[in-house]
């Protein structure tokens, strides 16, 4: 019946998850095997093993602290939050890296609140994320666009725009998945970890890409003071 079928499903996609994350950890964690074993035999100078092994700990770390996330409890810090304190705060954070590659960021944000229901570190990490993307694609430096505002009186958007070299419409529709990364030292888990706290606050992300030109990323939020709809008068 349904619900066994809908049960089926999400332990066929806890399954491919595993399956995803075992095989991430594994491979950095044999690479730390094989330099442990070199070392113990004495066969080379340790020294120059170390940094390798100690990236290998700080990938694990990484994917790690990823999953985490996904497995917080949030209803504990729910509270009402302005989307524009969040956002400054985080550009602010992530200033430092940004001028080390060159880029500029842009906030232009409304005079008024943007009152909204969620839990401030996760709201914060979904804006790192696409930030920290955005900045990690434009490689030649240049600006990154971020605006928020309120649509239709009960819509909280953010929108943020880069200069990078966009997506071909077969990676846009690969973003989210678990381990999907076009970096070398990425975990390809931040978008993953981004859509499921979009979806935990009923938000909604929405990318919109052109190669050689950028992307933008749309992220909506519920208004927690949102504007009553009124009947149109005819
Ligand atoms: P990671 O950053 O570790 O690769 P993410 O889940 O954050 O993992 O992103 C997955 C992939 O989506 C990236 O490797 C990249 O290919 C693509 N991507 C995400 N944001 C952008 C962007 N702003 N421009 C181009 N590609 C992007
Ligand atoms: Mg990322």
């Amino acid at each position: 019946n349904e619900e066994l079928m809908i049960n089926s499903e999400k332990l066929y996609i806890a399954g491919q998850l595993a399956a995803g994350i075992a095989h991430e950890i594994r491979n950095p964690l044999t690479s730390l095997k094989g330099f442990l074993q070199l070392i113990t035999t004495g066969r080379a100078d340790n020294r120059n093993y170390y940094d390798i092994m100690k990236s290998e700990l700080v990938r694990i770390e990484a994917i790690v602290s990823e999953l985490l996330m996904l497995s917080k409890p949030q209803v504990y810090d729910l509270a009402e939050q302005d989307i524009r304190k969040m956002l400054s705060e985080t550009v602010a954070l992530l200033e430092t890296e940004a001028i080390l590659h060159n880029i500029e960021m842009v906030l232009q944000m409304d005079q008024q609140p943007l009152w909204v229901m969620g839990v401030e570190n996760q709201i914060k990490q979904v804006f790192i994320n696409v930030i920290k993307n955005a900045i990690e694609v434009m490689a030649h430096g240049g600006r990154i666009t971020i605006l928020a505002d309120l649509e239709e009186g009960r819509t909280v958007t953010v929108s943020i725009h880069d200069e990078g070299p966009g997506m071909e419409k077969e990676q846009l529709s690969k973003i989210g998945q678990p381990f999907y990364t076009t970096k070398e030292k990425g975990t390809g888990l931040g978008m993953m970890v981004t859509y499921k706290i979009v979806d935990n606050h009923h938000g909604q992300i929405n990318a919109y890409s052109q190669t050689g030109e950028g992307t933008t990323f749309y992220i909506r939020f519920p208004s927690s003071r949102a504007q009553p709809v009124l009947p149109a008068i005819s």
